[in-house]
C-alpha cells in the first residue's frame, strides 16, 4: 500500500494534523519542528502527542516527518549561526523523544564561499556534537537542488557525510524529487538515477520521499515545488517514483504548492496511480 501524506500546518497541535491527514486520505504528513525562519518552539503538550500516536498506530500511519527549520545553517563560518543551528537541532531532537520512531529531516547547509569540503566537516561536526546514542529518531539528510552554495545537492557530498557521522546508524537520507532533479539527476532515467544513489550512499538509507514535481529543467540548480504533473518531471515519471520497487515502500511527502483540498486531490490521483 501507498504510504502518502503532505506537509501540515502543526497550528491546531498534533492530534489535529493526525485528524487532518486522516481527512486528506492521507497516512504520514511532515510538519515543522518550529516557526520555519527559528525562533522558540510552542511547549509539548504530552496528551496531544499522547492522542497523535494512538491516532497514528490505530490507523497505520508511516512514519512522520519533523522538519527543522530551514533557515538553520550548521555549515555557517559565522559560529554564532552555526551554535544556534546546533542548539535547536539539539532541542528539537529532545523534542522528538516524545515520537520514538520517527524521522527528523534537515537541509545540510550552505557553505557560503568556505567550499565544499569546508561544508561538509563543519556539518559532520555538528552532527557527532548533536546526535547521543539514547535517540529514538532517525535524522535525514535531504537531497538539495544545490542553489545558491547548499551543500549535498551531489550524492557524494551527502555519502562523505554520513561516512563522517560516528553514530550513522541513526542517519538516512530524503530524496525530494524537485531537488533531485534540479541538481542534474535525471528521474525519468529512474533505474540510473537509483543505481547512481546505491552505489555512492545505499539505498537502505533511503527512508522518505519528498514527491515534488518542478518549475524548473534539468540541472537548473533552482528550487520550485510544482504540482504534481504540472512541472517538468512530469506525472508519468512521478508515478514511475511511487510504484518503483526500491521505494513503494518508503513514506512519500507532498511539498507541492497546494491548499488543503488541492493536497487531497493529488493523493487521491497518486493512490489511484499506485500498483
Ligand atoms: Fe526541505
Ligand atoms: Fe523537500
Ligand atoms: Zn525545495
Amino acid at each position: 500500500m501507498l504510504h502518502i501524506g503532505c506537509h501540515l500546518s502543526t497550528s491546531k497541535g498534533f492530534e489535529n494534523m493526525g485528524k487532518t491527514a486522516l481527512s486528506i486520505g492521507a497516512d504520514t504528513f511532515q510538519f515543522f519542528t518550529r516557526n520555519p525562519r527559528g525562533g522558540q518552539a510552542k511547549e509539548i503538550n504530552p496528551q496531544d502527542v499522547a492522542a497523535l500516536r494512538a491516532l497514528m498506530e490505530q490507523n497505520h500511519f508511516a512514519p512522520i516527518i519533523a522538519h527543522a527549520p530551514y533557515t538553520l545553517n550548521p555549515a555557517s563560518a559565522d559560529p554564532k549561526i552555526r551554535t544556534f543551528a546546533l542548539q535547536t537541532m539539539a532541542d528539537d531532537l529532545q523534542r522528538m523523544e516524545f515520537f520514538p520512531g520517527n524521522l527528523y529531516n534537515f537541509h545540510p547547509g550552505s557553505h557560503v564561499g568556505q567550499g565544499i569540503d569546508a561544508g561538509i566537516e563543519l556539518i559532520t561536526e555538528a552532527l557527532n556534537e548533536i546526535l547521543t546514542p539514547q535517540l529514538h529518531t532517525t535524522v535525514l539528510l535531504e537531497t538539495m537542488s544545490g542553489k545558491g552554495s547548499e551543500v549535498g545537492s551531489r550524492f557524494e557530498e551527502l555519502k562523505r557525510i554520513l561516512d563522517g557521522v560516528k553514530l550513522n546508524g541513526k542517519m538516512g537520507v530524503c530524496l525530494d524529487t524537485c531537488h533531485v532533479n534540479d541538481a542534474g539527476y535525471s528521474l525519468a532515467r529512474l533505474d540510473d538515477m537509483l543505481a547512481e544513489f546505491d552505489k555512492q550512499i545505499g539505498l537502505s538509507r533511503l527512508k522518505a520521499v519528498h514527491l515534488n514535481d518542478s518549475l524548473n529543467p534539468l540541472g537548473a540548480h533552482k528550487d520550485r515545488h510544482a504540482c504534481i504533473g504540472q512541472g517538468t518531471i512530469g506525472l508519468q515519471t512521478l508515478t514511475n517514483v511511487i510504484n518503483h520497487p526500491a521505494l513503494k515502500h518508503l513514506p512519500f511527502c507532498l511539498e507541492t504548492p497546494n491548499d488543503l483540498a488541492g493536497y487531497e486531490k493529488e493523493i487521491k490521483l497518486l493512490r489511484s496511480l499506485a500498483r
